[in-house]
């Protein structure tokens, strides 16, 4: 694609701009440069392009390196803070113009904007008319450093990503590279830092495509080796617009609070613009054996929710149980009282075994453990309505005689009250087994009832089925509003 020879290590970067969360956009491009880096044993350099002083801010920056350790993005130099490198490029703009390929320019804001007008009244294109080029202004009249844009260039470049792409150099400015402050331009600063760090690789958003040549006109005046770019395309929400808050959750770290697992989430962003076959589970080994620019896509991508939970349903039954538990356990909405045992590591875990294969989230896993750890229970209203109704009182009535005289609790003796039970009424286990699992989790779906019983033991299965059924008897005695009565369906 190109004749140009390039530097051997690989070197990319991810050089976000700290003025809010790591949104899932930049994530990508911060996952791509990384599995780039590591596909070809290279260097991966994190550099926060904080000048925008106005916009910059401590918790944003902040948030970026949390969300890129959460995603298990590693960065082997870095964070370089640009706000440390000031003095670096007030000197190559000085550099620049010691050479003739930068001038002073004192035009004011006011001066700037009067004659942008003029320009457009007369239907010419609204840039600087070089009016400083030759003024030679003072270095004491307060001014701005602008690059002097040479006629007549072509900026040719084959994009990685997109092919080849061309622009035509008499359409650019001369841009502003160092302002009144001494604080450089965006497209100065990256291109200094790009050349000092030997970045081989540029992959960015392709929001900035029009950068590019800007860049590359710098990148000639320095005389440095110009990288190769690979401009990734838009991420797009359901309406095939660009994603953006309207379409969900959009920063890393909400997803982290609604439960989902880093891998889950990087598998998924990864496939939003690159695949390999019709693969779409991942582990991070394959990705940086398998990863490339050449299957990238350059359509945009659609982000869609749903299969970013499934994604997740499937990283979440294929973790250790051991692993999930604290992790749902952050997720776990207060305990009233403890259930005796209910801290113990081994027994959280045994939890997470049973029910991980029915989570989408670490929320709903935490939701749904809460029944194992917690003595205080919650029954669903929901549920309540569907399984404890006044034709479950025989059923619990003569299970709790029948639990409460068992001499041993395992899986083989419960299974036989149940069946006795069943056989002397005449139900099928189901129908034994939902309204004892609502007493016991407050839920109509849960593991096996068996495992539940077991899990919960005998002196809390006994308690909760025994609630249940004064619960239900209280309520034919005297129904109150609030109560979900059973005697309404049967009077
Ligand atoms: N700081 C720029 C941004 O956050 C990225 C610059 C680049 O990758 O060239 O959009």
């Amino acid at each position: 694609m190109t004749s140009q020879t390039i530097p051997s290590p690989i070197r990319v970067r991810f050089a976000p701009s700290p003025t809010g969360n790591l949104h899932l956009g930049g994530a990508r491009t911060a996952l791509f440069n990384f599995l780039f880096a590591r596909h070809h044993r290279g260097v991966f350099l994190l550099r926060i392009e904080d000048t925008d002083r106005e916009r910059s801010t401590d918790s944003a920056i902040a948030a970026i390196l949390d969300g890129m350790r959460w995603l298990d993005l590693t960065w082997d130099e870095g964070p370089i803070y640009q706000t440390s490198r000031l003095d670096r490029y007030r000197d190559v703009a000085l550099d620049l113009m010691a050479r003739g390929h930068a001038y002073r320019c004192s035009c004011t804001p006011d001066e700037l904007e009067e004659r942008r007008k003029e320009a457009q009244a007369k239907g010419l294109p609204p840039r600087y008319d070089g009016r400083c080029r030759d003024r030679h202004v003072s270095p004491e009249t307060p001014h701005v450093i602008r690059f002097r844009n040479t006629p007549d260039q072509i900026f040719a470049f084959s994009d990685l990503i997109r092919g080849p792409l061309s622009f035509d150099g008499n359409l650019l400015d001369d841009l502003v590279i160092l302002r009144t402050d001494g604080m450089p331009t965006y497209n100065f600063a990256v291109v200094v830092d790009d050349a000092d760090m030997k970045i081989t690789h540029v992959i960015r958003g392709d929001d900035h495509i029009n950068n590019t040549p800007r860049q590359i006109a710098i990148f000639r005046a320095l005389g440095a080796e110009i990288p190769l770019f690979a401009h990734l395309p838009m991420i797009f929400g359901s309406d095939r617009t660009k994603l953006s808050k309207r379409h969900g959750a959009t920063s890393v770290m909400a997803y982290r609070d609604m439960g989902y697992l880093p891998h889950a989430l990087a598998n998924y962003l990864v496939r939003l613009g690159w695949s390999h076959k019709d693969q779409e589970i991942f582990s991070r080994e394959e990705l940086i054996a398998l990863f490339d620019l050449d299957h990238v896509g350059s359509s945009p991508s659609v982000f869609n929710p749903e299969k970013l939970l499934w994604l997740n349903a499937h990283y979440i039954k294929n973790s250790p149980d051991a692993a999930l538990a604290p992790l749902a356990t952050e997720l776990l909405a207060p305990i009233e009282e403890p259930l005796p045992g209910s801290s113990d590591p081994d027994y959280r875990a045994h939890v997470m075994g049973l029910l991980k294969g029915r989570a989408r989230t670490l929320a709903e896993l935490a939701e749904s453990s809460h029944p194992f750890l917690d003595r205080a229970l919650t029954i669903d209203p929901a549920a309540r309505e569907k399984a404890l109704r006044t034709d479950s009182i025989p059923i619990l009535d003569s299970l709790l005689t029948a639990l409460g005289s068992l001499q041993e609790w395992n899986a083989e003796t419960l299974k036989n009250v149940f069946t006795q039970i069943g056989e002397a009424q005449n139900r099928k286990l189901g129908d034994l087994a939902q309204p004892v699992r609502v007493a016991l989790t407050g839920k109509t779906v849960s593991p096996g009832i068996f495992d539940v019983l077991i899990l919960l033991g005998r002196e809390v299965s006994l308690t909760r089925i025994s609630g249940a059924l004064s619960e239900l008897r209280k309520n034919i005695m005297a129904p109150s509003p609030e109560s979900s009565s059973p005697r309404k369906d049967h009077p």
